[in-house]
């Protein structure tokens, strides 16, 4: 067998630790061949020890440079490397055939869009990309012949449950309604007038996942649920009517797909990211992760709810954007961004983050997705003016 050498976008994250705990347990299989992070340092060169990558790349030459002299005191060839250009650079060079896309947020879409030109097998976790950029990602993906697979797990369980011929149209497969799991995150049952008082700290204690600090909020405002209604609106070609969201406490379906015979197909397991990982790896072979299997009589029993779009305006605001096309959900996107790190940083209110949303969104017109530079530029634009809504707390 042939080792197939992977590079990690985003190798000290969540997804991209649990990518190396998959790649570390078939070493007959997998190799990392570069790793990328933020600002990590301590980190990656751990990583870079045991995984002795051909390349590693940090965000900034002063951060490089001190990698680079622990790299090779402790004899490694490692070649370290930093900016956005080297990013790209390093996601498309013809030695790996396959790159894990989980960098965080828009950071994330010039390197995957790379990977996407250059052929390879894209494993998308990073679906900030899709919801930025769906149509030119899209276009990428199919013109460059790349094989796209989705990490996030519910859209891995959708791909799971359809048949391999899904890109022929879901009506043409009998597909009614995609149903998009929600654990509903942990306010679910928190009275409305508390929710203005939530600390960050309480907002990333998620019940089922252990996630990085971005999703984590967005799991809590059902934002995180609306970026993967517009996700898998590309992923599937699936319109908003066919995308319904369905909260479901437990986190063990992670989500389903429903014909028009009657039959709902969906994909079950205990809520750990290594499956969809070591899915998107192997397909269409299955390898062992390291997940616990599922007991289905510890969990007895399964609950379903409809979403409460009063409570989650993050989520209506998604399938408005949805709708509404070109560069609105880009709009929507970096909005979230900033409202969700001055969250962090205690300069926002939980409910503050829905608020900015919808006040940024009211505030910019959208225009066509058109190119790269159109749809960063709308980004840009949209994160200077949350920026300066913040300052001026001008937003209800
Ligand atoms: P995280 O915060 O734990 O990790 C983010 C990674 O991106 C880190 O390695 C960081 O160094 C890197 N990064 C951030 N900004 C960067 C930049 N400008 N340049 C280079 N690298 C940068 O996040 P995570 O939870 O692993 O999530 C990653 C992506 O996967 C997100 O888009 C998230 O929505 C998606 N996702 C995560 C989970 C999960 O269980 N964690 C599940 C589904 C989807
Ligand atoms: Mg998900």
């Amino acid at each position: 067998m042939t080792v197939r050498n992977i590079t990690v976008l985003g190798s000290t994250g969540s997804i991209g630790v649990s990518t190396l705990d998959v790649i570390r347990r078939h070493p007959d299989r997998y190799r990392a061949f570069a790793l990328c992070a933020h600002s990590q340092i301590d980190k990656l060169f751990e990583q870079c020890v045991e995984f002795k990558p051909n390349f590693a790349v940090l965000r900034d030459a002063a951060l490089a440079a001190q990698l680079a002299k622990r790299c090779r005191t402790a004899g490694l060839q490692t070649e370290v490397r930093y900016g956005v250009e080297a990013l790209v650079e390093v996601s498309a060079l013809p030695e790996a055939d396959s790159v894990m896309a989980a960098i965080v947020g828009a950071a994330g879409l010039e390197p995957t869009l790379a990977a996407a030109r250059a052929g390879k097998r894209v494993m998308l976790a990073n679906k900030e990309v899709l919801v930025m950029a769906g149509e030119l990602f899209m276009h990428a993906v199919r013109e460059h012949g790349a094989r796209l697979l989705p990490v996030d797990s519910e859209h891995n369980a959708i791909f799971q449950s359809l048949p391999a011929d899904f890109s022929r149209g879901m009506a043409a497969c009998g597909v009614q309604k995609i149903l998009l799991t929600a654990s509903g995150g942990p306010f679910r049952n928190v009275a409305l007038s508390d929710l203005e008082q939530v600390t960050p700290e309480q907002a990333c204690a998620h019940p089922n996942w252990v996630m990085g600090r971005k999703i984590s909020v967005d799991s809590a405002t059902m934002m995180n649920k609306g970026l993967e209604v517009i996700e898998a609106s590309w992923l599937f070609d699936a319109p908003p009517e066919m995308i319904q969201v369905v909260v479901h406490p437990q986190s063990v379906i992670h989500s389903a797909v429903q014909y028009v015979d009657g039959s709902v197909l969906a994909q079950l397991g205990n809520p750990d990211m290594r499956t969809p990982i070591a899915y998107a790896m192997a397909w269409p072979e299955r390898i062992a992760a390291g997940v616990e299997p599922l007991d289905l009589f510890k969990i007895a029993r399964l609950d379903f709810q409809a979403p409460d779009f009063e409570r989650f305006r993050c989520l209506q605001l998604a399938y408005d954007v949805l709708r509404a096309g070109g560069t609105a959900p880009a709009i929507l996107n970096a909005a979230n961004e900033v409202a969700v790190a001055e969250f962090l940083e205690g300069r926002l209110s939980f409910l503050g983050i829905a608020r900015l949303n919808d006040q940024v969104l009211q505030s910019l017109p959208a225009g066509p997705e058109g190119s790269l530079a159109d749809v960063l530029a709308a980004d840009a634009e949209a994160r200077r003016l949350a920026t300066r809504l913040i300052r001026e707390r001008t937003f209800a």
